[in-house]
């Protein structure tokens, strides 16, 4: 038996170099032992390769892009599966796309779960503030533990997304570091690595619960989406066992109590006055803080796709707060809100009103970009439901910090986010209500008038949005 000992358990250079020289030597893969370092070397030794006979070894280039992958599997047969469809493959070349061939099926079953292995990783890592660097810059830390070792075909996509702030990402095989400038790989850690739960994890724990529904809860869509296995470093997850478990009984209570009961909004408003005491002290200080703590938010999928977190800009004492819905393609590049097609409609409405939107916080229910990729281009997609009540944490801090006099909301999205809960546009439009203990006004998305094919009624609807921003400045007590 010939025995090659690899440097690393996805150490696929060696791996390549070795199977090549083997292959050529027409070594079959019975005679083969591979050895990473969690594999123990046998006592005896191995036997010597024999010379290559072959001058070449063949194989696709999309095997190559496969098999790199595939060494990450946790599968102590990988590299043996490997070498045996590389030595099938010299007389077939066609073994790796046959679905009868068992190694070749592995390869296509493997990739995918890697793939998916990735992507959880994406969506799941959880950053807490680990203070500050010597750098001056901020620091994030997350533990993970990924299914297959996969840290590295991970880290890259946090390096992109999270360029501007220094972080490490800490697993039982490995740790990523990045420092702004140099990604680097460094031996592995513990949980123990990463601070502990900080205060703002324990005010989402809390903000979490309250945005539950345990009406609409369904179980088997939700483990589909975030499987169980990562649920124990997720702060969030450990509240769902208890809430799955009270689910039936709350929604079997609030089906009975609905004629007594507060109304949903007033319900909102308690639970969302109760969340906000529960801040206290710990809360996030102010606006710069809450500001850093968003960027490195991976709470919903949504921030796998986009570019950055935008957040709110403007005067921190603004007497008046826009909210949009969510980013847009230029925002997301640009890391700033409406500064797009829709914003360009925003600014002309707010000046025809005699507003300055310069005095005005500006912002979005949801901070990421939500888009379906099409080609090169990117299509925007309207947030559900789910992904606004996320995200309404951060619009909440926004709001408890700005203190805003009045709170313009621009279409359904952005009326969810303020208000908790869904309502129609066109019922509420133009008028001053209250949402969460301060005035607000509800009116249309820019989008909305941008979309009406009808000139005429475009300009209509575009003077009717002009008129309802003058009564935002109205209920500022600014006369025009
Ligand atoms: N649409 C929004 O709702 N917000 C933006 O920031 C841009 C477009």
């Amino acid at each position: 038996m010939i025995e090659i000992a690899l440097e690393s358990e996805t150490d696929f250079d060696g791996w390549r170099a070795a199977a090549r020289r083997l292959c050529a030597a027409g070594v079959p893969p019975g005679e083969v032992s591979w050895r990473p370092p969690s594999a123990p070397r046998s006592l005896l030794g191995g036997d010597p390769e024999p010379a290559p006979h072959a001058t070449t070894v063949r194989a696709p280039q999309r095997f190559v892009e496969l098999a790199r992958k595939a060494v990450c599997l946790r599968d102590p047969q990988r590299f043996s599966r490997l070498y045996a469809l590389l030595v099938r493959m010299q007389d077939r070349a066609a073994a790796l796309e046959d679905p009868s061939d068992r190694d070749a099926a592995w390869l296509w079953a493997a990739d995918k779960a890697i793939r998916r292995d990735v992507h959880k990783m994406h969506a799941f890592v959880r950053f807490k503030a680990a203070g500050t660097g010597e750098t001056g810059r901020e620091r994030f830390a997350a533990w993970f533990e990924p299914e297959h070792r996969i840290l590295e075909l991970a880290a890259p996509f946090f390096q992109r997304r999270f360029s501007n702030m220094d972080w490490v990402i800490v697993t039982p095989d490995a740790t990523a570091a990045w420092d702004g400038e140099t990604l680097r790989y460094g031996p592995p850690g513990t949980r123990a690595d990463v601070p502990a739960d900080d205060a703002v994890e324990d005010q989402w724990r809390t903000y979490f619960r309250s945005i539950f529904n345990p009406a609409r809860l369904k179980v088997h869509a939700m483990t589909a989406e975030m499987p169980r296995k990562y649920w124990k470093n997720l702060p969030e997850a450990a509240l769902i066992p208890e809430m799955i478990a009270g689910a039936e009984a709350r929604s079997r209570a609030m089906q009975a109590a609905a004629p007594t009961e507060p109304s949903r909004l007033s319900q909102r408003l308690i639970e969302r006055r109760a969340a906000e005491s529960d801040m206290g002290e710990s809360a996030p200080a102010g606006l710069d803080e809450v500001r850093r703590q968003a960027a490195a938010c991976t709470r919903c999928p949504l921030h796998c796709n986009a570019s950055r977190t935008v957040f709110g800009e403007g005067p921190a004492d603004a007497r008046l707060m826009i909210v949009g819905e969510q980013p847009g393609d230029e925002e997301d590049l640009a890391g700033r809100p409406f500064v797009g097609p829709a914003g360009h409609v925003l600014d002309r409405s707010l000046t025809a009103a005699g507003i300055d939107r310069r005095e005005a916080w500006v912002t979005n229910a949801v901070k990421h970009f939500k888009y379906e990729r099409r080609g090169k281009r990117r299509i925007h997609q309207r947030p559900v439901s789910g992904e606004i009540d996320h995200c309404r944490w951060w619009l909440d801090q926004e709001r408890r910090l700005v203190k805003p006099d009045l709170t313009v909301a621009l279409g359904a999205s952005a009326a969810r986010g303020l208000l908790g809960r869904s309502v129609k546009v066109s019922d509420l439009r133009g008028r001053v209500i209250e949402a969460g203990g301060s005035p607000a006004l509800i009116t249309v998305h820019p989008s909305y008038l941008l979309r009406l094919p009808d000139p005429s009624r475009r300009a209509q609807e575009e003077a009717r949005f002009i008129e309802e921003l003058r009564t935002a400045r109205a209920a500022l007590g600014v006369s025009a």
